[in-house]
Protein backbone atom coordinates (compact mmCIF):
# COMPACT_ATOMS: atom_id res chain seq x y z
CA UNK A 1 0.00 0.00 0.00
CA UNK A 2 1.32 3.36 -1.15
CA UNK A 3 2.38 5.73 2.14
CA UNK A 4 1.86 9.20 2.42
CA UNK A 5 4.77 11.27 4.64
CA UNK A 6 3.50 14.55 6.39
CA UNK A 7 4.66 16.63 9.30
CA UNK A 8 1.73 17.08 12.13
CA UNK A 9 2.46 20.05 14.81
CA UNK A 10 6.35 19.12 14.24
CA UNK A 11 5.52 15.16 14.44
CA UNK A 12 6.62 12.98 10.80
CA UNK A 13 3.99 10.57 10.22
CA UNK A 14 3.18 8.06 7.81
CA UNK A 15 -0.47 6.81 7.05
CA UNK A 16 -1.86 4.80 3.94
CA UNK A 17 -2.49 6.76 1.01
CA UNK A 18 -6.50 7.90 1.58
CA UNK A 19 -5.60 8.61 5.84
CA UNK A 20 -7.08 11.75 6.89
CA UNK A 21 -5.60 14.55 8.59
CA UNK A 22 -7.29 13.11 11.96
CA UNK A 23 -6.70 10.06 11.56
CA UNK A 24 -3.27 10.68 11.09
CA UNK A 25 -3.20 12.86 14.07
CA UNK A 26 -4.95 10.34 16.24
CA UNK A 27 -1.79 8.01 14.96
CA UNK A 28 0.49 10.64 16.01
CA UNK A 29 -0.94 10.75 19.69
CA UNK A 30 -2.54 14.36 18.43
CA UNK A 31 -5.98 14.92 19.49
CA UNK A 32 -7.60 17.09 17.14
CA UNK A 33 -11.35 17.87 18.73
CA UNK A 34 -14.30 17.14 16.73
CA UNK A 35 -18.34 17.23 17.01
CA UNK A 36 -19.96 15.92 14.11
CA UNK A 37 -17.30 13.28 12.92
CA UNK A 38 -18.13 10.09 14.12
CA UNK A 39 -16.01 7.02 12.72
CA UNK A 40 -17.21 4.92 10.07
CA UNK A 41 -20.87 6.92 10.51
CA UNK A 42 -20.73 10.61 9.81
CA UNK A 43 -18.04 12.21 8.42
CA UNK A 44 -18.99 15.27 6.92
CA UNK A 45 -16.86 17.97 7.37
CA UNK A 46 -20.16 20.35 8.76
CA UNK A 47 -19.63 21.82 11.80
CA UNK A 48 -15.63 23.01 11.35
CA UNK A 49 -14.52 21.77 14.93
CA UNK A 50 -11.69 19.62 13.95
CA UNK A 51 -10.42 22.77 11.40
CA UNK A 52 -6.34 23.12 11.16
CA UNK A 53 -3.85 24.78 9.23
CA UNK A 54 -2.68 23.06 6.25
CA UNK A 55 -0.96 25.71 4.43
CA UNK A 56 -3.68 26.94 2.37
CA UNK A 57 -5.59 30.50 2.52
CA UNK A 58 -8.09 28.82 4.52
CA UNK A 59 -8.58 26.95 7.54
CA UNK A 60 -9.18 22.86 6.64
CA UNK A 61 -11.52 20.51 8.39
CA UNK A 62 -9.23 17.60 9.40
CA UNK A 63 -11.83 14.77 9.27
CA UNK A 64 -12.23 15.18 5.53
CA UNK A 65 -9.12 16.54 4.18
CA UNK A 66 -6.58 13.80 2.99
CA UNK A 67 -3.33 13.72 3.94
CA UNK A 68 -1.14 14.26 1.09
CA UNK A 69 3.06 13.74 0.49
CA UNK A 70 5.02 16.27 2.05
CA UNK A 71 2.00 18.20 4.26
CA UNK A 72 2.56 20.13 6.81
CA UNK A 73 -0.14 20.68 9.66
CA UNK A 74 -0.65 23.51 12.35
CA UNK A 75 -3.53 21.45 14.49
CA UNK A 76 -2.60 24.67 17.59
CA UNK A 77 -2.03 28.37 15.99
CA UNK A 78 -3.78 30.97 17.51
CA UNK A 79 -6.28 31.57 14.42
CA UNK A 80 -6.64 27.42 14.90
CA UNK A 81 -7.88 27.48 18.49
CA UNK A 82 -9.93 30.96 17.87
CA UNK A 83 -11.73 29.25 15.19
CA UNK A 84 -12.91 26.29 17.39
CA UNK A 85 -13.57 28.26 19.98
CA UNK A 86 -15.96 30.68 17.93
CA UNK A 87 -18.15 27.73 16.60
CA UNK A 88 -18.48 26.46 20.06
CA UNK A 89 -19.51 29.93 21.48
CA UNK A 90 -22.05 30.06 18.59
CA UNK A 91 -23.54 26.47 19.22
CA UNK A 92 -23.28 27.37 23.18
CA UNK A 93 -25.52 30.47 22.26
CA UNK A 94 -28.19 28.37 21.10
CA UNK A 95 -28.17 25.64 22.89
CA UNK A 96 -30.41 25.09 26.51
CA UNK A 97 -27.46 24.57 29.07
CA UNK A 98 -29.32 22.66 31.66
CA UNK A 99 -26.22 21.08 32.29
CA UNK A 100 -26.62 20.23 36.00
CA UNK A 101 -30.12 17.64 35.47
CA UNK A 102 -29.13 17.11 31.90
CA UNK A 103 -28.89 13.05 31.92
CA UNK A 104 -25.53 13.45 29.42
CA UNK A 105 -23.47 15.60 31.90
CA UNK A 106 -20.64 14.35 32.55
CA UNK A 107 -20.54 12.23 29.16
CA UNK A 108 -21.16 15.13 26.74
CA UNK A 109 -19.25 16.23 23.98
CA UNK A 110 -19.80 19.50 23.87
CA UNK A 111 -19.89 20.05 27.84
CA UNK A 112 -16.32 18.33 27.72
CA UNK A 113 -15.10 20.83 24.65
CA UNK A 114 -16.56 23.88 26.38
CA UNK A 115 -14.42 23.15 29.17
CA UNK A 116 -11.23 22.08 27.10
CA UNK A 117 -11.31 24.94 24.73
CA UNK A 118 -12.44 27.85 27.53
CA UNK A 119 -15.90 28.69 25.89
CA UNK A 120 -17.74 31.06 26.81
CA UNK A 121 -21.15 30.60 26.77
CA UNK A 122 -22.97 33.88 26.74
CA UNK A 123 -20.77 35.49 24.69
CA UNK A 124 -23.05 35.33 21.45
CA UNK A 125 -26.80 35.69 21.90
CA UNK A 126 -28.60 32.76 19.95
CA UNK A 127 -32.12 32.49 18.46
CA UNK A 128 -32.97 30.27 21.61
CA UNK A 129 -36.35 28.74 20.02
CA UNK A 130 -38.53 26.56 22.62
CA UNK A 131 -39.36 23.57 20.99
CA UNK A 132 -41.78 21.15 22.71
CA UNK A 133 -40.12 17.49 23.97
CA UNK A 134 -41.06 14.97 21.97
CA UNK A 135 -42.36 12.00 24.12
CA UNK A 136 -44.58 10.15 22.59
CA UNK A 137 -42.71 6.73 22.25
CA UNK A 138 -42.23 4.36 24.61
CA UNK A 139 -38.63 4.30 23.95
CA UNK A 140 -37.16 7.61 22.82
CA UNK A 141 -37.20 11.05 23.79
CA UNK A 142 -36.58 14.13 21.51
CA UNK A 143 -34.85 17.08 22.55
CA UNK A 144 -34.53 19.83 20.02
CA UNK A 145 -33.32 22.33 22.79
CA UNK A 146 -30.47 20.53 23.13
CA UNK A 147 -29.59 19.46 19.54
CA UNK A 148 -26.67 21.16 17.49
CA UNK A 149 -27.68 19.45 14.20
CA UNK A 150 -24.41 17.76 14.35
CA UNK A 151 -26.00 14.98 11.82
CA UNK A 152 -24.73 12.22 13.26
CA UNK A 153 -28.03 10.55 14.13
CA UNK A 154 -29.66 11.20 10.78
CA UNK A 155 -26.33 9.47 8.99
CA UNK A 156 -26.68 6.51 12.31
CA UNK A 157 -30.63 6.06 10.79
CA UNK A 158 -30.20 6.79 6.95
CA UNK A 159 -27.10 4.99 6.01
CA UNK A 160 -26.29 2.48 8.48
CA UNK A 161 -29.80 1.32 9.34
CA UNK A 162 -31.39 2.34 6.13
CA UNK A 163 -34.11 3.25 7.68
CA UNK A 164 -34.43 7.19 7.67
CA UNK A 165 -36.65 8.23 10.33
CA UNK A 166 -35.15 11.20 11.09
CA UNK A 167 -33.73 14.58 9.27
CA UNK A 168 -33.38 17.47 8.77
CA UNK A 169 -36.45 20.13 8.25
CA UNK A 170 -36.79 23.81 7.68
CA UNK A 171 -34.31 26.16 7.03
CA UNK A 172 -32.15 28.74 8.77
CA UNK A 173 -32.56 29.31 12.62
CA UNK A 174 -35.34 27.08 12.18
CA UNK A 175 -33.80 24.25 11.34
CA UNK A 176 -34.45 20.90 13.14
CA UNK A 177 -33.65 17.03 13.15
CA UNK A 178 -37.28 15.79 13.50
CA UNK A 179 -39.48 13.20 11.26
CA UNK A 180 -40.94 14.52 8.22
CA UNK A 181 -44.39 16.31 8.09
CA UNK A 182 -44.85 17.27 11.49
CA UNK A 183 -45.11 13.42 12.93
CA UNK A 184 -43.74 12.45 16.50
CA UNK A 185 -41.56 9.88 16.19
CA UNK A 186 -44.25 7.23 17.15
CA UNK A 187 -46.01 7.75 13.79
CA UNK A 188 -43.37 6.84 12.03
CA UNK A 189 -41.21 3.86 10.66
CA UNK A 190 -38.95 4.08 13.81
CA UNK A 191 -38.13 0.69 15.19
CA UNK A 192 -36.48 2.58 18.40
CA UNK A 193 -32.99 0.74 17.78
CA UNK A 194 -31.46 3.71 19.60
CA UNK A 195 -28.84 3.84 17.23
CA UNK A 196 -29.25 7.50 17.16
CA UNK A 197 -29.03 7.85 20.76
CA UNK A 198 -25.99 6.13 21.04
CA UNK A 199 -24.52 8.59 18.41
CA UNK A 200 -26.06 11.81 19.90
CA UNK A 201 -23.34 13.98 20.96
CA UNK A 202 -24.90 15.84 23.62
CA UNK A 203 -28.78 15.34 25.27
CA UNK A 204 -30.98 15.92 22.41
CA UNK A 205 -32.12 12.30 22.29
CA UNK A 206 -32.13 9.52 24.96
CA UNK A 207 -34.31 6.59 26.03
CA UNK A 208 -37.64 7.38 27.83
CA UNK A 209 -36.51 6.80 31.43
CA UNK A 210 -38.52 4.17 33.30
CA UNK A 211 -36.60 4.24 36.66
CA UNK A 212 -39.33 6.19 38.37
CA UNK A 213 -41.21 3.10 38.00
CA UNK A 214 -38.73 0.25 39.02
CA UNK A 215 -38.50 2.40 42.57
CA UNK A 216 -41.92 2.72 42.92
CA UNK A 217 -42.89 -1.17 42.75
CA UNK A 218 -39.52 -1.84 44.71
CA UNK A 219 -40.94 0.43 47.45
CA UNK A 220 -44.64 -1.16 47.09
CA UNK A 221 -44.78 -3.69 49.84
CA UNK A 222 -47.81 -5.05 47.67
CA UNK A 223 -45.16 -6.38 44.49
CA UNK A 224 -42.83 -9.24 44.35
CA UNK A 225 -40.06 -7.61 42.18
CA UNK A 226 -37.94 -9.67 40.23
CA UNK A 227 -35.54 -8.77 37.89
CA UNK A 228 -33.82 -10.16 34.60
CA UNK A 229 -30.46 -8.59 33.41
CA UNK A 230 -29.98 -9.38 29.71
CA UNK A 231 -26.56 -11.10 28.55
CA UNK A 232 -24.64 -7.72 26.75
CA UNK A 233 -25.49 -5.57 30.09
CA UNK A 234 -22.85 -7.70 31.75
CA UNK A 235 -20.55 -6.70 29.09
CA UNK A 236 -21.19 -3.15 29.15
CA UNK A 237 -22.47 -2.06 32.84
CA UNK A 238 -18.38 -1.54 34.25
CA UNK A 239 -17.90 1.43 31.49
CA UNK A 240 -20.43 3.42 33.08
CA UNK A 241 -18.29 3.24 36.50
CA UNK A 242 -14.30 3.80 34.69
CA UNK A 243 -14.09 -0.06 33.57
CA UNK A 244 -12.34 -0.31 30.69
CA UNK A 245 -14.62 -1.60 27.38
CA UNK A 246 -15.76 -5.19 27.34
CA UNK A 247 -15.09 -5.82 30.92
CA UNK A 248 -16.60 -8.74 32.23
CA UNK A 249 -19.05 -7.36 35.74
CA UNK A 250 -21.74 -10.43 36.06
CA UNK A 251 -20.92 -10.96 39.51
CA UNK A 252 -20.60 -7.26 40.66
CA UNK A 253 -24.05 -6.64 38.53
CA UNK A 254 -25.85 -9.68 40.41
CA UNK A 255 -24.42 -8.01 43.44
CA UNK A 256 -25.94 -4.58 42.96
CA UNK A 257 -29.42 -5.77 42.05
CA UNK A 258 -29.61 -7.74 45.32
CA UNK A 259 -28.67 -4.15 46.54
CA UNK A 260 -31.22 -1.87 45.13
CA UNK A 261 -33.35 -4.63 46.86
CA UNK A 262 -34.93 -6.52 44.31
CA UNK A 263 -36.81 -9.86 45.57
CA UNK A 264 -35.15 -12.00 42.78
CA UNK A 265 -32.63 -11.87 40.70
CA UNK A 266 -33.17 -13.91 38.06
CA UNK A 267 -31.24 -13.75 34.25
CA UNK A 268 -32.37 -13.63 31.11
CA UNK A 269 -29.76 -16.39 30.12
CA UNK A 270 -31.90 -18.86 31.07
CA UNK A 271 -34.43 -17.28 28.91
CA UNK A 272 -31.72 -17.43 25.98
CA UNK A 273 -30.93 -21.31 26.77
CA UNK A 274 -35.24 -21.82 26.51
CA UNK A 275 -35.26 -19.78 23.08
CA UNK A 276 -32.50 -22.10 21.42
CA UNK A 277 -34.91 -25.11 22.69
CA UNK A 278 -37.76 -23.63 21.66
CA UNK A 279 -36.05 -22.31 18.00
CA UNK A 280 -34.28 -25.16 17.07
CA UNK A 281 -37.18 -27.45 16.89
CA UNK A 282 -39.32 -25.28 15.24
CA UNK A 283 -36.92 -24.85 12.70
CA UNK A 284 -36.11 -28.35 12.42
CA UNK A 285 -39.75 -28.76 12.33
CA UNK A 286 -40.22 -26.31 9.37
CA UNK A 287 -37.47 -28.41 7.68
CA UNK A 288 -39.14 -31.67 7.57
CA UNK A 289 -42.72 -30.23 7.27
CA UNK A 290 -42.13 -27.90 4.45
CA UNK A 291 -42.71 -24.31 6.20
CA UNK A 292 -41.68 -21.24 5.52
CA UNK A 293 -38.21 -20.83 4.51
CA UNK A 294 -35.56 -18.99 5.78
CA UNK A 295 -36.66 -18.90 9.09
CA UNK A 296 -35.47 -15.75 10.88
CA UNK A 297 -34.49 -15.22 14.47
CA UNK A 298 -37.11 -12.96 16.09
CA UNK A 299 -34.71 -11.74 19.32
CA UNK A 300 -34.27 -8.52 18.17
CA UNK A 301 -37.77 -6.11 18.28
CA UNK A 302 -36.01 -3.72 16.09
CA UNK A 303 -35.64 -6.04 13.91
CA UNK A 304 -39.07 -7.26 14.20
CA UNK A 305 -40.56 -3.59 13.76
CA UNK A 306 -38.33 -3.24 10.84
CA UNK A 307 -40.20 -6.33 8.97
CA UNK A 308 -43.76 -5.38 9.98
CA UNK A 309 -43.17 -1.97 8.14
CA UNK A 310 -40.72 -2.75 5.27
CA UNK A 311 -41.47 -6.54 4.51
CA UNK A 312 -44.63 -7.55 6.18
CA UNK A 313 -44.58 -10.14 2.92
CA UNK A 314 -41.98 -12.09 5.22
CA UNK A 315 -43.74 -11.98 8.80
CA UNK A 316 -44.75 -15.71 7.86
CA UNK A 317 -40.35 -16.14 7.55
CA UNK A 318 -39.88 -14.89 11.49
CA UNK A 319 -39.87 -17.67 13.79
CA UNK A 320 -42.53 -17.35 16.47
CA UNK A 321 -40.39 -17.57 19.44
CA UNK A 322 -41.02 -14.82 21.76
CA UNK A 323 -37.32 -12.82 22.47
CA UNK A 324 -35.56 -14.21 25.81
CA UNK A 325 -36.80 -11.23 27.57
CA UNK A 326 -40.46 -12.45 27.30
CA UNK A 327 -39.80 -16.42 27.37
CA UNK A 328 -38.00 -15.38 30.55
CA UNK A 329 -41.19 -12.77 32.05
CA UNK A 330 -43.97 -15.40 30.87
CA UNK A 331 -42.45 -18.48 32.77
CA UNK A 332 -41.55 -16.21 35.98
CA UNK A 333 -44.93 -15.39 35.91
CA UNK A 334 -46.15 -18.94 35.57
CA UNK A 335 -43.87 -21.44 36.54
CA UNK A 336 -41.92 -19.91 38.86
CA UNK A 337 -45.22 -18.22 40.54
CA UNK A 338 -46.39 -21.80 40.76
CA UNK A 339 -43.75 -23.46 42.94
CA UNK A 340 -43.05 -20.50 45.06
CA UNK A 341 -46.61 -19.73 45.54
CA UNK A 342 -47.48 -16.61 44.51
CA UNK A 343 -50.05 -14.58 42.76
CA UNK A 344 -48.15 -13.68 39.28
CA UNK A 345 -50.71 -10.17 39.24
CA UNK A 346 -48.26 -9.86 42.09
CA UNK A 347 -45.06 -10.25 40.64
CA UNK A 348 -43.09 -7.46 38.95
CA UNK A 349 -40.91 -8.18 36.30
CA UNK A 350 -38.08 -5.77 35.74
CA UNK A 351 -35.95 -6.47 32.43
CA UNK A 352 -32.71 -5.05 32.11
CA UNK A 353 -31.62 -4.42 28.25
CA UNK A 354 -28.94 -3.23 26.03
CA UNK A 355 -31.50 -2.19 24.43
CA UNK A 356 -34.67 0.90 23.78
CA UNK A 357 -36.31 -1.04 21.40
CA UNK A 358 -37.69 -3.42 24.37
CA UNK A 359 -39.51 -1.14 25.85
CA UNK A 360 -41.30 -1.17 22.97
CA UNK A 361 -41.58 -4.75 23.09
CA UNK A 362 -42.65 -5.08 25.88
CA UNK A 363 -45.95 -3.23 25.92
CA UNK A 364 -46.73 -5.28 22.94
CA UNK A 365 -50.01 -7.05 23.48
CA UNK A 366 -49.14 -9.75 21.53
CA UNK A 367 -46.87 -10.75 23.84
CA UNK A 368 -49.21 -10.79 26.75
CA UNK A 369 -50.32 -14.20 28.53
CA UNK A 370 -53.88 -14.26 29.88
CA UNK A 371 -54.04 -10.49 29.73
CA UNK A 372 -51.29 -10.02 31.81
CA UNK A 373 -47.59 -8.28 30.28
CA UNK A 374 -44.68 -10.43 31.15
CA UNK A 375 -42.52 -7.81 31.87
CA UNK A 376 -43.65 -5.06 33.29
CA UNK A 377 -40.69 -2.13 32.64
CA UNK A 378 -37.59 -2.44 31.06
CA UNK A 379 -34.86 -0.59 31.59
CA UNK A 380 -31.59 0.31 29.76
CA UNK A 381 -27.89 -0.57 30.67
CA UNK A 382 -27.54 3.47 31.46
CA UNK A 383 -30.54 3.42 33.39
CA UNK A 384 -29.45 0.63 35.56
CA UNK A 385 -26.17 2.27 36.05
CA UNK A 386 -28.17 5.78 36.66
CA UNK A 387 -30.33 3.96 39.44
CA UNK A 388 -26.85 1.71 41.25
CA UNK A 389 -25.46 5.44 41.26
CA UNK A 390 -28.74 7.02 42.57
CA UNK A 391 -28.38 4.28 45.35
CA UNK A 392 -24.50 5.39 45.58
CA UNK A 393 -23.71 1.74 45.79
CA UNK A 394 -19.53 1.32 45.11
CA UNK A 395 -20.03 -0.48 42.37
CA UNK A 396 -16.64 -0.68 41.44
CA UNK A 397 -15.85 -2.34 45.18
CA UNK A 398 -18.33 -5.09 45.03
CA UNK A 399 -17.87 -8.65 45.56
CA UNK A 400 -17.05 -10.49 41.55
CA UNK A 401 -19.52 -13.18 42.95
CA UNK A 402 -22.52 -14.24 40.99
CA UNK A 403 -25.82 -14.08 43.34
CA UNK A 404 -28.50 -15.08 40.99
CA UNK A 405 -31.81 -16.83 42.46
CA UNK A 406 -32.29 -20.19 42.12
CA UNK A 407 -35.04 -21.83 39.58
CA UNK A 408 -35.12 -19.74 36.38
CA UNK A 409 -31.77 -18.25 36.25
CA UNK A 410 -29.16 -21.13 35.50
CA UNK A 411 -27.31 -20.63 31.86
CA UNK A 412 -25.04 -22.50 29.36
CA UNK A 413 -22.72 -20.55 27.68
CA UNK A 414 -24.58 -20.44 25.08
CA UNK A 415 -26.59 -18.21 26.39
CA UNK A 416 -24.26 -15.29 26.74
CA UNK A 417 -23.16 -15.03 23.11
CA UNK A 418 -26.82 -14.10 22.00
CA UNK A 419 -25.64 -10.84 22.94
CA UNK A 420 -22.90 -10.64 20.21
CA UNK A 421 -24.23 -10.91 16.49
CA UNK A 422 -24.22 -14.09 15.45
CA UNK A 423 -24.21 -15.56 18.99
CA UNK A 424 -28.26 -16.78 18.67
CA UNK A 425 -26.82 -18.56 14.83
CA UNK A 426 -24.21 -20.26 17.10
CA UNK A 427 -26.02 -21.60 19.91
CA UNK A 428 -28.86 -22.89 17.71
CA UNK A 429 -26.05 -24.65 15.39
CA UNK A 430 -24.89 -26.49 18.96
CA UNK A 431 -28.18 -27.64 19.98
CA UNK A 432 -28.82 -28.52 16.39
CA UNK A 433 -26.11 -30.61 15.62
CA UNK A 434 -26.53 -32.32 18.91
CA UNK A 435 -30.06 -33.34 17.74
CA UNK A 436 -28.73 -34.19 14.12
CA UNK A 437 -26.18 -36.34 14.71
CA UNK A 438 -28.18 -38.20 17.53
CA UNK A 439 -24.56 -37.83 19.68
CA UNK A 440 -22.98 -34.84 21.37
CA UNK A 441 -20.47 -32.80 19.01
CA UNK A 442 -17.53 -31.87 21.08
CA UNK A 443 -16.78 -28.83 18.82
CA UNK A 444 -18.59 -26.05 19.48
CA UNK A 445 -16.99 -22.93 17.86
CA UNK A 446 -18.96 -21.92 14.70
CA UNK A 447 -16.38 -19.19 13.50
CA UNK A 448 -17.95 -18.73 10.59
CA UNK A 449 -20.64 -16.59 12.32
CA UNK A 450 -18.76 -14.76 14.68
CA UNK A 451 -17.43 -11.33 13.54
CA UNK A 452 -18.59 -8.20 12.33
CA UNK A 453 -18.88 -8.24 8.74
CA UNK A 454 -22.17 -7.43 7.62
CA UNK A 455 -23.35 -10.43 6.16
CA UNK A 456 -21.97 -13.53 7.58
CA UNK A 457 -22.81 -16.86 5.97
CA UNK A 458 -22.42 -21.00 7.07
CA UNK A 459 -22.85 -24.08 5.38
CA UNK A 460 -22.65 -27.06 7.67
CA UNK A 461 -23.40 -30.74 7.23
CA UNK A 462 -25.47 -32.17 10.67
CA UNK A 463 -26.61 -35.72 10.43
CA UNK A 464 -26.61 -35.81 7.08
CA UNK A 465 -28.60 -32.62 6.60
CA UNK A 466 -27.62 -29.66 4.41
CA UNK A 467 -27.90 -26.38 6.62
CA UNK A 468 -27.56 -23.18 5.15
CA UNK A 469 -27.25 -20.01 7.60
CA UNK A 470 -26.70 -16.34 7.24
CA UNK A 471 -25.88 -13.76 9.84
CA UNK A 472 -26.49 -10.23 9.22
CA UNK A 473 -26.15 -7.50 11.76
CA UNK A 474 -28.31 -4.08 11.25
CA UNK A 475 -30.96 -3.08 9.81
CA UNK A 476 -29.22 -2.30 6.77
CA UNK A 477 -27.34 -5.29 6.27
CA UNK A 478 -30.60 -6.60 6.85
CA UNK A 479 -32.33 -5.05 4.19
CA UNK A 480 -29.14 -6.29 1.54
CA UNK A 481 -29.92 -10.04 2.83
CA UNK A 482 -33.94 -9.68 1.83
CA UNK A 483 -32.79 -8.12 -1.20
CA UNK A 484 -30.36 -11.27 -2.40
CA UNK A 485 -32.93 -13.77 -0.75
CA UNK A 486 -36.30 -12.56 -2.81
CA UNK A 487 -33.93 -12.40 -6.10
CA UNK A 488 -33.03 -15.68 -5.34
CA UNK A 489 -29.36 -14.92 -5.88
CA UNK A 490 -29.09 -16.69 -2.21
CA UNK A 491 -31.27 -19.52 -0.25
CA UNK A 492 -30.55 -19.98 3.26
CA UNK A 493 -32.57 -22.16 5.84
CA UNK A 494 -32.10 -20.24 8.95
CA UNK A 495 -30.96 -16.19 9.12
CA UNK A 496 -30.13 -14.52 12.16
CA UNK A 497 -30.95 -10.81 12.10
CA UNK A 498 -29.81 -8.07 14.87
CA UNK A 499 -31.53 -4.80 14.38
CA UNK A 500 -27.67 -3.11 15.76
CA UNK A 501 -24.58 -2.92 14.52
CA UNK A 502 -22.46 -5.70 16.03
CA UNK A 503 -25.63 -6.99 17.89
CA UNK A 504 -27.31 -6.27 20.96
CA UNK A 505 -23.42 -5.38 22.80
CA UNK A 506 -24.07 -2.37 21.09
CA UNK A 507 -27.70 -1.52 21.18
CA UNK A 508 -29.25 1.68 21.50
CA UNK A 509 -29.12 0.94 25.22
CA UNK A 510 -25.92 0.49 26.18
CA UNK A 511 -23.39 2.99 27.43
CA UNK A 512 -22.43 5.63 24.90
CA UNK A 513 -19.09 5.52 23.45
CA UNK A 514 -17.31 9.17 22.82
CA UNK A 515 -16.18 9.88 18.96
CA UNK A 516 -12.89 10.19 20.31
CA UNK A 517 -13.21 6.76 22.37
CA UNK A 518 -14.38 4.98 18.83
CA UNK A 519 -11.20 6.02 17.24
CA UNK A 520 -9.06 3.68 19.29
CA UNK A 521 -11.55 0.85 20.26
CA UNK A 522 -14.29 -0.29 18.54
CA UNK A 523 -16.71 -1.23 21.54
CA UNK A 524 -18.52 -3.65 19.68
CA UNK A 525 -15.66 -6.45 19.34
CA UNK A 526 -14.44 -5.24 22.86
CA UNK A 527 -17.70 -6.26 24.18
CA UNK A 528 -18.19 -9.03 22.34
CA UNK A 529 -14.91 -10.46 23.28
CA UNK A 530 -16.28 -10.13 26.96
CA UNK A 531 -19.31 -12.82 26.32
CA UNK A 532 -17.28 -15.06 24.14
CA UNK A 533 -15.21 -15.01 27.45
CA UNK A 534 -18.20 -15.69 29.54
CA UNK A 535 -19.26 -18.81 27.10
CA UNK A 536 -15.74 -20.39 27.47
CA UNK A 537 -15.81 -19.92 31.25
CA UNK A 538 -19.06 -22.15 31.50
CA UNK A 539 -18.80 -26.22 31.68
CA UNK A 540 -21.97 -26.64 30.22
CA UNK A 541 -22.13 -24.57 26.60
CA UNK A 542 -25.45 -26.29 24.90
CA UNK A 543 -28.98 -24.24 25.60
CA UNK A 544 -29.82 -28.12 25.61
CA UNK A 545 -27.72 -29.53 28.38
CA UNK A 546 -29.22 -26.65 31.21
CA UNK A 547 -30.08 -28.20 34.14
CA UNK A 548 -32.97 -26.21 35.16
CA UNK A 549 -34.10 -25.92 31.37
CA UNK A 550 -34.62 -29.65 31.05
CA UNK A 551 -36.20 -29.39 34.68
CA UNK A 552 -38.50 -26.97 33.10
CA UNK A 553 -39.99 -29.14 30.54
CA UNK A 554 -40.23 -32.27 32.60
CA UNK A 555 -42.50 -30.57 35.40
CA UNK A 556 -44.22 -27.62 33.21
CA UNK A 557 -43.71 -27.44 29.67
CA UNK A 558 -43.95 -30.84 28.50
CA UNK A 559 -41.64 -30.94 25.22
CA UNK A 560 -40.64 -27.81 22.95
CA UNK A 561 -43.14 -26.19 20.49
CA UNK A 562 -45.49 -28.35 22.81
CA UNK A 563 -49.45 -26.81 23.54
CA UNK A 564 -48.26 -25.14 26.36
CA UNK A 565 -44.69 -23.86 24.85
CA UNK A 566 -47.23 -22.10 22.42
CA UNK A 567 -49.23 -20.76 24.90
CA UNK A 568 -46.47 -19.01 26.62
CA UNK A 569 -43.83 -18.81 24.67
CA UNK A 570 -44.75 -18.34 20.91
CA UNK A 571 -46.14 -14.74 19.19
CA UNK A 572 -47.79 -13.71 16.28
CA UNK A 573 -46.70 -9.80 14.40
CA UNK A 574 -48.37 -7.36 13.16
CA UNK A 575 -48.24 -6.06 9.30
CA UNK A 576 -47.37 -2.21 10.11
CA UNK A 577 -46.85 -1.30 6.28
CA UNK A 578 -49.81 0.94 5.97
S1 LIG B 1 -26.32 18.47 26.22
FE1 LIG B 1 -24.32 18.71 27.19
S2 LIG B 1 -23.96 20.90 27.23
FE2 LIG B 1 -26.13 20.58 26.85
S3 LIG B 1 -27.11 20.64 28.84
FE3 LIG B 1 -26.63 18.52 28.41
S4 LIG B 1 -24.62 18.19 29.35
FE4 LIG B 1 -24.91 20.39 29.17
S1 LIG C 1 -34.30 4.79 16.95
FE1 LIG C 1 -33.32 3.84 15.16
S2 LIG C 1 -34.91 3.94 13.59
FE2 LIG C 1 -35.53 5.36 15.18
S3 LIG C 1 -34.72 7.34 14.57
FE3 LIG C 1 -33.19 6.40 15.88
S4 LIG C 1 -31.79 5.33 14.49
FE4 LIG C 1 -33.67 5.78 13.35
S1 LIG D 1 -30.06 15.00 17.81
FE1 LIG D 1 -27.95 14.72 18.53
S2 LIG D 1 -26.94 13.58 16.90
FE2 LIG D 1 -28.82 14.39 16.05
S3 LIG D 1 -28.22 16.29 15.07
FE3 LIG D 1 -28.92 16.79 17.13
S4 LIG D 1 -27.09 16.78 18.40
FE4 LIG D 1 -26.57 15.73 16.48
Amino acid sequence: MAMINLTIDGVKVSVPAGTTVLEAARQANIHIPTLCFLKDINEIGACRMCVVDCGGRSLAAACVMPASEGMVVKTNTPAVRAARKAVLELILSNHERKCLSCVRSQNCELQALAKELGADETKFDGANIEYPLDTFSPSIVRDPNKCILCRRCVSACRNVQKIGAIGAVNRGFKTIIAPAFEKNILETNCIFCGQCINACPVGALREKDDTDKVWAAIADPDKFVVVQPAPAVRVALGEEFGMEIGTRVTGKMTQALKRLGFDKVFDTDFGADLTIMEEATELLSRIKNGGALPMFTSCSPGWIKYVEHNFPEMIPNLSTCKSPMEMEGAIIKSYYAEKAGIDPKKIFVVAVMPCTSKKFEAQRPEMEVGGLRSVDVSITTRELARMIKEARIDFVKLPDEEVFDELVAESTGAAPIFGATGGVMEAALRTAADVLEGKSIEEVKYEAVRGLEGIKEATVVLGGVELKAAVAHSTGAAKELIKRIKSGEATYHFVEVMACPGGCVNGGGQPIVSAFKRMEVDQRAARAAGLYAEDEAKVLRKSHENPDVKKLYDEFLGEPNGHKSHELLHTHYTDRSK
